[in-house]
Protein backbone atom coordinates (compact mmCIF):
# COMPACT_ATOMS: atom_id res chain seq x y z
CA UNK A 1 0.00 0.00 0.00
CA UNK A 2 2.64 2.32 0.66
CA UNK A 3 4.39 2.11 -2.40
CA UNK A 4 0.75 2.78 -4.18
CA UNK A 5 0.44 5.31 -2.30
CA UNK A 6 3.63 6.95 -3.14
CA UNK A 7 2.61 6.82 -7.04
CA UNK A 8 -0.64 8.61 -5.74
CA UNK A 9 1.33 11.53 -4.47
CA UNK A 10 3.71 11.26 -7.64
CA UNK A 11 0.78 11.09 -10.19
CA UNK A 12 -0.76 14.44 -7.94
CA UNK A 13 2.73 16.19 -8.16
CA UNK A 14 2.67 15.74 -12.14
CA UNK A 15 -0.77 16.50 -12.51
CA UNK A 16 0.06 20.20 -10.54
CA UNK A 17 3.02 20.63 -12.79
CA UNK A 18 0.54 19.34 -15.55
CA UNK A 19 -1.31 23.02 -14.84
CA UNK A 20 1.72 24.93 -15.83
CA UNK A 21 1.82 26.71 -19.31
CA UNK A 22 5.00 28.05 -20.49
CA UNK A 23 4.29 32.00 -21.92
CA UNK A 24 6.50 32.89 -24.75
CA UNK A 25 8.20 36.59 -24.61
CA UNK A 26 5.92 39.67 -25.47
CA UNK A 27 2.36 37.21 -25.48
CA UNK A 28 -0.26 37.80 -22.84
CA UNK A 29 -1.65 35.07 -21.08
CA UNK A 30 -5.77 35.03 -20.13
CA UNK A 31 -7.00 32.36 -17.70
CA UNK A 32 -9.60 30.82 -18.84
CA UNK A 33 -13.01 29.64 -16.83
CA UNK A 34 -15.81 27.57 -17.27
CA UNK A 35 -18.50 29.67 -17.21
CA UNK A 36 -19.29 33.35 -18.15
CA UNK A 37 -19.79 34.33 -14.84
CA UNK A 38 -16.04 33.98 -14.84
CA UNK A 39 -14.64 36.19 -17.28
CA UNK A 40 -11.36 35.01 -18.99
CA UNK A 41 -8.69 37.10 -17.18
CA UNK A 42 -5.21 38.68 -18.14
CA UNK A 43 -2.81 37.48 -15.84
CA UNK A 44 0.29 38.44 -17.57
CA UNK A 45 1.78 41.67 -15.95
CA UNK A 46 2.19 45.11 -18.48
CA UNK A 47 6.07 44.69 -18.68
CA UNK A 48 8.11 46.52 -21.01
CA UNK A 49 9.69 43.93 -23.50
CA UNK A 50 7.87 41.05 -21.44
CA UNK A 51 10.02 38.17 -21.30
CA UNK A 52 8.68 34.20 -21.10
CA UNK A 53 7.12 33.76 -17.97
CA UNK A 54 4.97 30.49 -16.92
CA UNK A 55 1.71 30.89 -15.66
CA UNK A 56 -1.01 27.93 -13.82
CA UNK A 57 -4.39 27.02 -14.29
CA UNK A 58 -5.98 26.50 -11.06
CA UNK A 59 -6.18 22.62 -10.94
CA UNK A 60 -9.43 21.82 -9.90
CA UNK A 61 -11.36 24.05 -12.82
CA UNK A 62 -11.28 21.35 -15.31
CA UNK A 63 -12.73 22.68 -17.92
CA UNK A 64 -10.65 26.31 -17.22
CA UNK A 65 -7.04 26.78 -18.88
CA UNK A 66 -4.58 29.01 -19.86
CA UNK A 67 -5.14 30.59 -23.41
CA UNK A 68 -2.51 32.68 -25.05
CA UNK A 69 -2.77 35.80 -27.34
CA UNK A 70 1.08 35.66 -28.91
CA UNK A 71 2.10 38.58 -31.64
CA UNK A 72 2.72 37.41 -35.17
CA UNK A 73 6.43 37.07 -35.95
CA UNK A 74 6.85 39.63 -38.99
CA UNK A 75 5.16 43.02 -40.00
CA UNK A 76 2.50 42.95 -42.92
CA UNK A 77 2.74 45.80 -45.43
CA UNK A 78 0.73 46.16 -48.68
CA UNK A 79 4.43 45.41 -50.77
CA UNK A 80 5.30 43.06 -48.45
CA UNK A 81 6.28 41.23 -44.74
CA UNK A 82 9.32 42.06 -43.01
CA UNK A 83 11.27 40.25 -40.20
CA UNK A 84 13.00 42.47 -37.76
CA UNK A 85 15.30 39.87 -36.63
CA UNK A 86 15.94 36.34 -38.51
CA UNK A 87 14.22 33.40 -38.11
CA UNK A 88 15.82 31.79 -35.24
CA UNK A 89 15.81 28.33 -36.98
CA UNK A 90 17.90 27.21 -39.90
CA UNK A 91 20.32 29.70 -39.43
CA UNK A 92 22.91 28.44 -42.41
CA UNK A 93 20.17 29.40 -44.31
CA UNK A 94 20.25 33.13 -43.12
CA UNK A 95 23.05 35.34 -44.77
CA UNK A 96 24.60 39.00 -43.91
CA UNK A 97 22.14 40.75 -45.26
CA UNK A 98 19.39 39.45 -42.60
CA UNK A 99 20.78 41.04 -39.85
CA UNK A 100 19.67 44.16 -40.34
CA UNK A 101 16.01 42.62 -41.44
CA UNK A 102 14.50 40.70 -44.04
CA UNK A 103 11.90 41.84 -46.46
CA UNK A 104 9.37 39.55 -48.22
CA UNK A 105 7.63 40.86 -51.16
CA UNK A 106 4.56 38.81 -52.03
CA UNK A 107 5.43 38.41 -55.42
CA UNK A 108 8.50 36.82 -54.31
CA UNK A 109 6.77 34.53 -52.39
CA UNK A 110 6.95 31.50 -54.81
CA UNK A 111 6.16 28.27 -51.88
CA UNK A 112 4.34 28.43 -48.78
CA UNK A 113 3.22 26.25 -46.16
CA UNK A 114 3.88 25.16 -42.79
CA UNK A 115 5.38 22.37 -40.65
CA UNK A 116 3.73 22.05 -37.05
CA UNK A 117 4.60 25.18 -35.49
CA UNK A 118 6.69 26.63 -38.70
CA UNK A 119 5.91 29.01 -41.19
CA UNK A 120 7.74 28.05 -44.31
CA UNK A 121 8.21 30.87 -46.66
CA UNK A 122 10.48 29.92 -50.13
CA UNK A 123 13.35 29.05 -47.71
CA UNK A 124 12.93 30.46 -44.65
CA UNK A 125 11.62 28.78 -41.74
CA UNK A 126 9.67 30.97 -39.22
CA UNK A 127 8.90 29.83 -35.99
CA UNK A 128 5.44 30.97 -34.37
CA UNK A 129 3.87 29.53 -31.29
CA UNK A 130 1.78 27.14 -32.32
CA UNK A 131 0.66 24.88 -35.39
CA UNK A 132 -2.97 27.01 -35.25
CA UNK A 133 -0.98 30.52 -35.43
CA UNK A 134 0.97 28.91 -38.23
CA UNK A 135 -2.09 28.12 -40.24
CA UNK A 136 -3.27 31.21 -39.60
CA UNK A 137 -0.55 33.38 -41.30
CA UNK A 138 -0.16 30.36 -44.32
CA UNK A 139 -3.74 31.25 -45.11
CA UNK A 140 -3.28 35.40 -44.50
CA UNK A 141 -0.35 35.44 -46.67
CA UNK A 142 -2.31 33.08 -49.44
CA UNK A 143 -4.53 35.39 -49.68
CA UNK A 144 -2.42 38.74 -50.04
CA UNK A 145 -0.04 36.87 -52.50
CA UNK A 146 -3.56 36.18 -54.67
CA UNK A 147 -4.67 39.71 -54.05
CA UNK A 148 -4.07 42.67 -56.76
CA UNK A 149 -1.71 44.99 -55.24
CA UNK A 150 -4.15 47.80 -54.97
CA UNK A 151 -6.85 45.89 -52.81
CA UNK A 152 -4.00 44.59 -50.06
CA UNK A 153 -4.36 47.53 -47.79
CA UNK A 154 -8.03 47.22 -47.21
CA UNK A 155 -7.35 43.00 -47.25
CA UNK A 156 -4.89 43.70 -44.02
CA UNK A 157 -6.74 46.15 -42.51
CA UNK A 158 -9.85 43.37 -42.84
CA UNK A 159 -7.57 41.00 -41.12
CA UNK A 160 -6.19 43.00 -38.61
CA UNK A 161 -9.94 44.63 -37.86
CA UNK A 162 -11.06 40.40 -37.52
CA UNK A 163 -8.11 40.36 -34.79
CA UNK A 164 -9.63 42.73 -32.65
CA UNK A 165 -13.30 41.98 -33.22
CA UNK A 166 -14.76 41.54 -29.61
CA UNK A 167 -17.94 39.36 -30.81
CA UNK A 168 -15.81 36.69 -32.43
CA UNK A 169 -14.13 36.66 -29.47
CA UNK A 170 -16.45 36.14 -27.17
CA UNK A 171 -18.03 34.05 -29.81
CA UNK A 172 -14.82 32.24 -29.27
CA UNK A 173 -15.09 31.87 -25.91
CA UNK A 174 -18.87 30.19 -25.62
CA UNK A 175 -17.94 27.63 -28.72
CA UNK A 176 -14.94 26.65 -25.70
CA UNK A 177 -17.18 26.19 -22.96
CA UNK A 178 -19.58 24.10 -24.85
CA UNK A 179 -17.14 21.66 -26.60
CA UNK A 180 -15.07 21.62 -23.05
CA UNK A 181 -18.05 19.87 -21.26
CA UNK A 182 -17.50 16.43 -22.32
CA UNK A 183 -13.39 16.65 -21.63
CA UNK A 184 -14.20 17.93 -18.44
CA UNK A 185 -16.55 14.73 -17.15
CA UNK A 186 -13.76 12.37 -18.70
CA UNK A 187 -11.15 13.84 -16.91
CA UNK A 188 -13.46 13.75 -13.66
CA UNK A 189 -14.24 10.57 -13.74
CA UNK A 190 -10.72 9.31 -14.58
CA UNK A 191 -9.89 11.66 -11.55
CA UNK A 192 -12.33 9.85 -9.34
CA UNK A 193 -10.88 7.04 -10.77
CA UNK A 194 -7.35 7.60 -9.55
CA UNK A 195 -7.81 8.87 -6.04
CA UNK A 196 -11.11 8.18 -4.58
CA UNK A 197 -11.96 4.75 -6.20
CA UNK A 198 -8.04 2.85 -6.44
CA UNK A 199 -7.36 3.36 -2.85
CA UNK A 200 -10.03 1.50 -1.34
CA UNK A 201 -9.61 -1.48 -3.88
CA UNK A 202 -5.73 -1.49 -3.02
CA UNK A 203 -5.95 -1.31 0.77
CA UNK A 204 -9.27 -4.40 0.75
CA UNK A 205 -7.15 -6.88 -1.82
CA UNK A 206 -3.51 -5.69 -2.32
CA UNK A 207 -2.00 -3.99 -5.48
CA UNK A 208 -1.17 -7.84 -6.98
CA UNK A 209 -5.08 -8.67 -7.23
CA UNK A 210 -6.49 -5.57 -8.48
CA UNK A 211 -4.31 -4.24 -10.49
CA UNK A 212 -5.74 -5.44 -13.97
CA UNK A 213 -9.30 -3.97 -12.89
CA UNK A 214 -7.61 -0.84 -12.02
CA UNK A 215 -5.81 -0.46 -15.20
CA UNK A 216 -8.82 -1.37 -17.10
CA UNK A 217 -10.86 1.56 -15.61
CA UNK A 218 -7.89 3.57 -16.59
CA UNK A 219 -7.76 2.84 -19.69
CA UNK A 220 -11.36 3.08 -20.52
CA UNK A 221 -11.51 6.75 -18.54
CA UNK A 222 -8.34 8.18 -21.15
CA UNK A 223 -10.10 6.32 -24.35
CA UNK A 224 -13.15 8.06 -23.06
CA UNK A 225 -11.30 11.57 -22.48
CA UNK A 226 -9.05 11.05 -26.15
CA UNK A 227 -12.84 10.58 -27.59
CA UNK A 228 -14.48 13.41 -26.79
CA UNK A 229 -11.36 15.62 -26.93
CA UNK A 230 -11.34 14.62 -30.76
CA UNK A 231 -14.13 16.00 -31.14
CA UNK A 232 -14.15 19.25 -29.58
CA UNK A 233 -10.53 19.36 -31.22
CA UNK A 234 -11.64 18.86 -34.39
CA UNK A 235 -14.86 21.19 -33.35
CA UNK A 236 -12.58 24.07 -32.43
CA UNK A 237 -9.65 24.03 -34.36
CA UNK A 238 -10.63 21.97 -37.54
CA UNK A 239 -7.50 22.40 -39.60
CA UNK A 240 -4.59 21.84 -36.78
CA UNK A 241 -4.54 18.08 -37.35
CA UNK A 242 -0.83 17.36 -36.34
CA UNK A 243 -1.62 19.18 -33.00
CA UNK A 244 -4.37 17.24 -32.60
CA UNK A 245 -3.03 13.82 -32.95
CA UNK A 246 0.30 14.78 -30.59
CA UNK A 247 -2.17 15.79 -27.80
CA UNK A 248 -4.40 12.79 -28.16
CA UNK A 249 -1.21 10.73 -27.83
CA UNK A 250 -0.04 12.88 -24.11
CA UNK A 251 -3.72 12.12 -23.23
CA UNK A 252 -3.68 8.10 -24.08
CA UNK A 253 0.35 7.86 -22.43
CA UNK A 254 0.31 10.39 -19.68
CA UNK A 255 -2.37 9.95 -16.82
CA UNK A 256 -1.87 13.81 -16.04
CA UNK A 257 -2.47 15.33 -19.25
CA UNK A 258 -5.18 12.90 -19.31
CA UNK A 259 -6.83 14.54 -15.93
CA UNK A 260 -5.93 18.51 -17.42
CA UNK A 261 -7.45 17.85 -21.38
CA UNK A 262 -9.02 20.43 -21.33
CA UNK A 263 -5.60 22.44 -21.36
CA UNK A 264 -4.51 21.54 -24.76
CA UNK A 265 -8.08 23.43 -26.06
CA UNK A 266 -7.26 26.22 -24.14
CA UNK A 267 -3.96 27.34 -25.43
CA UNK A 268 -4.34 28.02 -28.94
CA UNK A 269 -7.91 28.95 -28.27
CA UNK A 270 -7.54 33.18 -28.85
CA UNK A 271 -4.20 33.48 -30.51
CA UNK A 272 -6.04 34.89 -33.49
CA UNK A 273 -6.59 37.59 -31.48
CA UNK A 274 -5.19 40.70 -30.46
CA UNK A 275 -4.99 40.87 -26.99
CA UNK A 276 -6.45 43.79 -26.10
CA UNK A 277 -10.00 42.55 -27.84
CA UNK A 278 -9.79 39.57 -25.51
CA UNK A 279 -9.26 41.93 -22.60
CA UNK A 280 -11.86 44.20 -23.81
CA UNK A 281 -14.23 41.07 -24.08
CA UNK A 282 -14.38 39.46 -20.95
CA UNK A 283 -12.61 40.68 -17.46
CA UNK A 284 -11.99 43.93 -15.70
CA UNK A 285 -12.38 47.13 -17.47
CA UNK A 286 -9.02 48.14 -15.45
CA UNK A 287 -7.34 45.04 -17.63
CA UNK A 288 -8.44 46.60 -20.87
CA UNK A 289 -7.40 49.89 -19.89
CA UNK A 290 -4.04 49.16 -18.77
CA UNK A 291 -3.03 47.15 -21.56
CA UNK A 292 -4.45 49.50 -24.26
CA UNK A 293 -2.47 52.11 -22.60
CA UNK A 294 0.60 50.25 -22.72
CA UNK A 295 -0.16 49.45 -26.25
CA UNK A 296 -0.69 52.64 -27.54
CA UNK A 297 1.93 54.09 -25.96
CA UNK A 298 4.59 51.58 -27.36
CA UNK A 299 2.81 52.78 -31.12
CA UNK A 300 3.34 55.56 -30.46
CA UNK A 301 6.80 56.24 -29.27
CA UNK A 302 8.53 52.99 -29.79
CA UNK A 303 9.21 54.00 -33.74
CA UNK A 304 12.45 54.75 -33.15
CA UNK A 305 13.36 50.67 -32.39
CA UNK A 306 13.53 50.34 -36.29
CA UNK A 307 16.55 53.11 -36.92
CA UNK A 308 18.88 50.19 -37.67
CA UNK A 309 17.23 47.77 -40.20
CA UNK A 310 16.68 47.47 -44.23
CA UNK A 311 14.35 50.60 -45.31
CA UNK A 312 12.28 48.04 -46.60
CA UNK A 313 11.84 46.43 -43.32
CA UNK A 314 11.69 49.93 -41.09
CA UNK A 315 9.17 51.24 -43.52
CA UNK A 316 6.96 47.75 -43.39
CA UNK A 317 7.38 47.76 -39.30
CA UNK A 318 5.78 51.66 -39.56
CA UNK A 319 2.98 51.01 -41.50
CA UNK A 320 2.26 48.06 -39.91
CA UNK A 321 2.46 49.61 -36.65
CA UNK A 322 0.67 52.38 -37.59
CA UNK A 323 -2.54 50.67 -38.81
CA UNK A 324 -2.58 48.55 -35.42
CA UNK A 325 -2.78 51.44 -33.56
CA UNK A 326 -5.19 53.54 -35.80
CA UNK A 327 -7.11 50.30 -35.05
CA UNK A 328 -6.93 50.27 -31.57
CA UNK A 329 -7.25 53.86 -30.96
CA UNK A 330 -10.90 53.46 -32.94
CA UNK A 331 -11.51 50.39 -30.22
CA UNK A 332 -10.98 52.46 -27.29
CA UNK A 333 -13.66 55.29 -28.89
CA UNK A 334 -15.96 52.36 -29.45
CA UNK A 335 -15.68 51.56 -25.71
CA UNK A 336 -15.97 54.71 -24.22
CA UNK A 337 -12.25 55.88 -23.82
CA UNK A 338 -10.44 58.63 -24.77
CA UNK A 339 -7.01 57.48 -26.56
CA UNK A 340 -5.37 61.25 -25.26
CA UNK A 341 -6.07 60.41 -21.77
CA UNK A 342 -4.71 56.60 -22.12
CA UNK A 343 -1.35 57.94 -23.01
CA UNK A 344 -1.23 60.91 -20.72
CA UNK A 345 1.54 61.64 -18.80
CA UNK A 346 1.14 59.55 -15.76
CA UNK A 347 0.75 61.37 -12.35
CA UNK A 348 4.33 62.53 -11.05
CA UNK A 349 5.27 59.92 -8.13
CA UNK A 350 7.55 62.44 -5.91
CA UNK A 351 8.07 66.87 -6.23
CA UNK A 352 11.56 65.93 -7.51
CA UNK A 353 10.09 64.20 -10.42
CA UNK A 354 11.01 66.44 -13.77
CA UNK A 355 10.78 63.76 -16.94
CA UNK A 356 8.92 61.08 -17.57
CA UNK A 357 9.20 58.29 -20.64
CA UNK A 358 6.42 58.29 -22.78
CA UNK A 359 6.59 54.54 -23.84
CA UNK A 360 7.07 52.64 -20.50
CA UNK A 361 6.25 55.83 -17.78
CA UNK A 362 9.55 55.48 -16.07
CA UNK A 363 9.81 58.70 -14.12
CA UNK A 364 13.40 60.79 -13.43
CA UNK A 365 14.53 63.37 -11.90
CA UNK A 366 16.78 64.26 -14.47
CA UNK A 367 16.20 67.63 -16.75
CA UNK A 368 16.30 65.57 -19.76
CA UNK A 369 18.19 62.64 -21.08
CA UNK A 370 16.76 58.79 -22.79
CA UNK A 371 15.14 56.36 -20.47
CA UNK A 372 17.24 53.49 -19.91
CA UNK A 373 14.42 50.78 -19.97
CA UNK A 374 12.92 51.72 -23.81
CA UNK A 375 16.62 52.25 -26.20
CA UNK A 376 16.46 55.58 -28.00
CA UNK A 377 13.40 57.13 -26.25
CA UNK A 378 13.94 60.36 -25.05
CA UNK A 379 12.45 61.40 -21.83
CA UNK A 380 9.29 63.98 -21.43
CA UNK A 381 9.58 67.19 -19.27
CA UNK A 382 6.96 67.90 -16.73
CA UNK A 383 7.25 71.22 -17.09
CA UNK A 384 6.42 71.23 -20.64
CA UNK A 385 2.76 69.27 -20.17
CA UNK A 386 0.44 69.32 -17.18
CA UNK A 387 1.25 67.22 -14.41
CA UNK A 388 -1.72 64.81 -14.53
CA UNK A 389 -3.77 63.88 -11.63
CA UNK A 390 -6.35 61.79 -13.81
CA UNK A 391 -7.08 58.38 -13.45
CA UNK A 392 -4.47 56.33 -14.72
CA UNK A 393 -3.74 52.55 -15.59
CA UNK A 394 -1.11 51.26 -12.61
CA UNK A 395 2.44 50.77 -14.20
CA UNK A 396 4.90 48.37 -12.79
CA UNK A 397 8.07 50.13 -13.88
CA UNK A 398 8.40 53.47 -12.07
CA UNK A 399 11.94 53.08 -11.73
CA UNK A 400 14.09 56.81 -10.42
CA UNK A 401 17.02 57.47 -11.35
ZN1 LIG B 1 10.87 53.85 -21.15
Amino acid sequence: MSEYAFLLTLALFLYLLECAVWVPADSYAFRLFPSRRSPARLISNVHVDAGPSVKFSFPLSLRGGISICAPIPFAISPLGIALSRPPSSNKKLISVEHISGVFIPYEEIHSLTHSQKTLLINELSVATNSETQALYLEGLLGRLRKCRPQNRPAEIERALAAQMNISHVLSRLKHYRKETTGVALGSAAFMIAIFCVSPPLVWKWGITAVWPLIVGILILCAAGIAGEFYSAHISLFPDAREKRWTSIAMILLSPPSALHASKFLARDLLIRFHPVAVAAAEGPKENFRKLISWMLRDLTFGLHQTVDMDRQVAEAINWHRGQVRRLLTDLAKELGEDPTSLVAPPPAESPRVRTYCPRCWSQYVLADGFCSDCEGVELASYESSPRSSNRAPAQTNSAES
